[in-house]
Order: C-alpha cells, then sequence, then structure tokens
C-alpha cells in the first residue's frame, strides 16, 4: 500500500500572493501563503513549487505522493496545453502564454497538473463544496479589483462561447464610465475596486474631500483594498458613501435575478456570503461573494445599507 495515498493540491495565483493547500481525503493537511514574485514568470512558477513543497513536508509527504495538482490562475487559459496569458496582474504572465502547467508538473515529479480560470474554479468549488452545494442554477459573482462571475445551469458549469456568466462586463450604463476592458459602462467599471479607486482618486483631483486615502496610507496600503472602504465607510466617509452607492446603481436590475429566476418564485431574495475555505459549512465556501437564498445579515464586510445592497445579487432555489 502506497505510504501517502490520495494527496492532491490545489493553488491559488494571484497578482499579490500565491496559496497553496494538500489535502488528504478531502481534509486540509498542509498550507502556504507567499507574495507573489514581482519578478517574471520563472519567478513566480519557482514560488508556486516551493509553496507545494511546504504545504507537502507540513502533511509529512513529497512531491512523489501527489496525486494531481490544480491551479486556478487570473488569465485566458488553454487547458489543453495549460498555458495562461493576459493575466495583466501576474509579473511575466501576459504574452506570449506561458506553459504553466508542464513546468509546475515537471518540477513536482510529474504529477498531473490542471489549470483553469481563477473565477470559474471557485464558482466550481462553491457548487461542490460551499455555498452553491443547494442549487442546480446560480450565478457566482466575485467583487474584487475587478468583477468576475460565472453561471452554473443544471448542474453545469457554462462556457457559452467563452464568456458565460462574466457579468462584470455587462453594460449597466450606456456611454458610462470607462472599464479595464477599453468599452463604457460596464458593471465592473462601477462596482469593482479598481474602477472604484481610479474614480476616487479623479475626485480628490478635483479638490473633493475624503479620508479614503489617508486610511490606507495608515494601514499601510498602496491601493483601497476592501478593508480601507470598510473603515471609510464606518466613519461615514461622504466619497466613500457615493461611490458605494454609484456601485450600487450599477448592478444590473435585469440581468442575474431575471435570467435565473423561475416563474412564480419572485421575491427570493438572496444574502451573498462571504468565502473561506472549503468547508461542510454552506455559509462558508471558497467564493467571495455569492448569491444564496433566504439568508439576511451578509454583505456585511461592507457596513451599512449601501454595502448591502451592492452585495444583493439574487439566486434562484435549487
Ligand atoms: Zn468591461
Amino acid at each position: 500500500m502506497p505510504r501517502m495515498a490520495g494527496l492532491t493540491a490545489g493553488v491559488d495565483l494571484g497578482g499579490t500572493k500565491i496559496q497553496a493547500v494538500v489535502l488528504r481525503n478531502r481534509a486540509t493537511v498542509g498550507s502556504s501563503r507567499v507574495p507573489t514574485p514581482q519578478g517574471g514568470a520563472d519567478d513566480v512558477i519557482a514560488a508556486i513549487v516551493q509553496a507545494v513543497r511546504d504545504s507537502l513536508s507540513q502533511a509529512g509527504a513529497a512531491a512523489k505522493d501527489l496525486r494531481g495538482v490544480g491551479i486556478g490562475t487570473p488569465g485566458e487559459i488553454d487547458a489543453d496545453r495549460g498555458e495562461v496569458s493576459l493575466a495583466s496582474n501576474v509579473p511575466g504572465f501576459v504574452d506570449p502564454p506561458v506553459p504553466l502547467g508542464p513546468q509546475v508538473s515537471r518540477k513536482l515529479g510529474r504529477a498531473p497538473v490542471h489549470i483553469d480560470n481563477d473565477v470559474r474554479v471557485a464558482i466550481l468549488g462553491e457548487f461542490k463544496r460551499g455555498a452553491g452545494r443547494p442549487y442546480r442554477n446560480f450565478l457566482g459573482v466575485f467583487v474584487g479589483t475587478g468583477v468576475g462571475g460565472g453561471l452554473i445551469l443544471d448542474g453545469k458549469l457554462r462556457e457559452g462561447r467563452g464568456a458565460a456568466g462574466e457579468i462584470g462586463h455587462a453594460v449597466v450604463k450606456d456611454g458610462g464610465r470607462e472599464c479595464s476592458c477599453g468599452r463604457h459602462g460596464c458593471l465592473e467599471a462601477y462596482a469593482g475596486r479598481g474602477r472604484m479607486e481610479v474614480r476616487a482618486r479623479e475626485l480628490v483631483r478635483k479638490g473633493r474631500k475624503t479620508d479614503l486615502f489617508r486610511i490606507m496610507e495608515k494601514k499601510g496600503r498602496t491601493r483601497l483594498a476592501s478593508g480601507v472602504w470598510e473603515e471609510a465607510l464606518e466613519k461615514k466617509d461622504k466619497m466613500a458613501e457615493e461611490l458605494v452607492d454609484e456601485a450600487d446603481r450599477g448592478r444590473p436590475r435585469r440581468s442575474p435575478g431575471n435570467v435565473l429566476r423561475r416563474p412564480g418564485r419572485e421575491g427570493h431574495g438572496a444574502a451573498p456570503v462571504r468565502a473561506g475555505a472549503p468547508t461542510d459549512d454552506p455559509d462558508h465556501g471558497a467564493g467571495r461573494l455569492l448569491g444564496r437564498r433566504g439568508r439576511g445579515g451578509a454583505g456585511r464586510r461592507l457596513s451599512g445599507s449601501a454595502g448591502r445592497r451592492l452585495a444583493g445579487f439574487r439566486a434562484t432555489g435549487p
């Protein structure tokens, strides 16, 4: 009998951090979190491999015990080739495509490596193990620097023409604010933290007052992270409230609820849940914000009614 049967590793590759976990029989037995190297693709790959090795050694195991590795990464994915491109936040992962899967595999004893887009795998995770478990149909929405989304219909994560459920680039205001994708009026241009920060800086240049950037510096941050917005809202900072209200107004009135809601099932408001590690408790999951029926009080990371409304997407029942 093999000494370490069934060890699998999962890696979340992000622009600022790399998080790895090792699982044995669905239980986390090792984990490692390191800052994403800013030098280039080779450094990033080396850091991923090291994070997996560190997690393995916590579990008293080594690369030869790995049955498989799954990596969630931003950007465009060629799953067959294991390549990533256009991940603008990860150094060296824009163009040409990086053969992330094959390289990590080679450095981890030829363990099979599967890669996919980070939002898609997070939504799959919520569907199988997290907040999405009670449902056959739901829209997962991740609000961060941008707004990512994915659609599960009839128990299957949809691809559509390649962007099913990508609600962040649904146009919510004709000719509206410029989006990171170059178009105007996308939801992400209002509700994504990246564009909210651009807007805040614009307003400060025009002479408006806000505590947002003072709070940012006090927290030792260089960007308006979630915690910065949270504190500003707690202190009732006018500009922060205004921008969150704008984000709320940008929320599509027709898209998610009406696409998913069955006739005769009006009124199932869904409180979103904020995510943690995979768990059996459906109140916690690997996503960040996901519609879930019938529970109040979520969205409390952004306090006050603006925060609750910002987070108020809907999902249908099972
Ligand atoms: Zn866009």
